[in-house]
């Protein structure tokens, strides 16, 4: 039986793609009652003898699962920041990091708007580029125009499902837009549903630009950390990772505790001051936060 990822969920209907065609199809019977939902991502098996009248018979196992937006089998994670208009804020950038790393997802963080930079501000930007692309984030940075930035963009998406982040005004629409300049109509549905206001119904839908996946709607519209356990913060900041092990006590916060080989490298410069202080921002953020019960 064939193989194919659901695209949309929209009532009691699966739309099921296999190699570029879209089958619409139920959930069988037998298959429901063992309580497992289908998400917009599940890869299926799906029989089905014409476009209409299929059925999903069997569920492949998830590799992840978004909340927000209700995704599964996320490849990447598109963190789109501006370079100007909205201002370049790293706090913000590191926020998106930190739950993007905390779902296990790969994030790509996308720059947008360069070409609004004078050569002072390039110049400072590209130390923070410079910075996370140390840390092992694949960077990319763009322009309106369509240049060999954009090419690699398309070629990022390519087979893959995408979610795309960042807030309002960084130029998300523009950037799929431009991705998918052939394909107008879709693209039409992808502004609509990305300028969306806060209040309509969030039924999230995978489409189609250059030859991948992504989801219509902005994932992590909510940066609050209300998921996030204080110990697993530390975990999501990768430039801690190679002194975690030589720190004097197991399950150090690098806050307080003597002998601490992050403090020590943080000292040496060997990680960034200002990576660090959003560290202690957010732990701050959920170690205030009221018990919920
Ligand atoms: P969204 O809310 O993230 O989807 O942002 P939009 O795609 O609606 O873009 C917001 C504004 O920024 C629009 O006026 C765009 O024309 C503009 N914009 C987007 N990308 C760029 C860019 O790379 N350069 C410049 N100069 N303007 C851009
Ligand atoms: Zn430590």
């Amino acid at each position: 039986m064939p193989e194919g990822q659901i695209i949309k969920a929209l009532s009691g209907f699966y739309y099921v793609n296999s190699q570029g065609i879209t089958y619409q199809c139920r959930a069988r019977g037998l298959f429901r009652k063992q309580k497992q939902t289908p998400l917009v991502g599940d890869f299926v098996v799906f029989e089905a003898e014409n476009l209409t009248d299929g059925y999903v018979t069997a569920l492949l196992p998830r590799k992840n699962q978004l909340i927000r937006p209700p995704v599964a089998n996320v490849d990447q994670a598109l963190i789109t920041v501006s370079a100007k208009e909205p201002e370049f804020s790293t706090i913000l950038l590191d926020r998106f990091l930190v739950l993007v790393e905390f779902n296990h997802i790969e994030p790509i963080i996308l720059i947008t708007k360069i070409d609004l930079l004078t050569k002072e501000e390039a110049s400072h930007l590209n130390m923070f580029v410079e910075n996370y692309r140390s840390l092992g984030y694949q960077v990319k940075l763009l322009s309106d125009k369509p240049d060999q930035n954009l090419q690699e963009m398309q070629a990022t998406l390519a087979k893959r499902t995408s979610v795309i982040a960042g807030q309002s005004g960084v130029g998300k629409s523009s950037l799929l837009n431009r991705l998918n300049s052939d394909l107008s109509i879709k693209t039409a549905q992808i502004s609509a549903s990305l300028g969306r206001g806060k209040h309509t119904t969030r039924h999230v839908e995978l489409v189609e630009v250059s030859n991948g996946l992504v989801a219509d709607t902005p994932g992590f519209s909510s940066l609050d950390f209300e998921q996030l356990s204080r110990e697993a913060l530390p975990l999501c900041f990768p430039e801690f990772e190679h002194y975690r092990s030589q720190c004097k006590f197991r399950g150090c916060m690098h806050i307080e505790e003597p002998k601490c080989a992050v403090k020590a490298a943080l000292e040496q410069g060997e990680i960034a001051e200002y990576r660090y202080q959003h560290y202690l921002q957010f732990e701050q953020e959920i170690h205030s936060r009221k018990p919920r019960y």
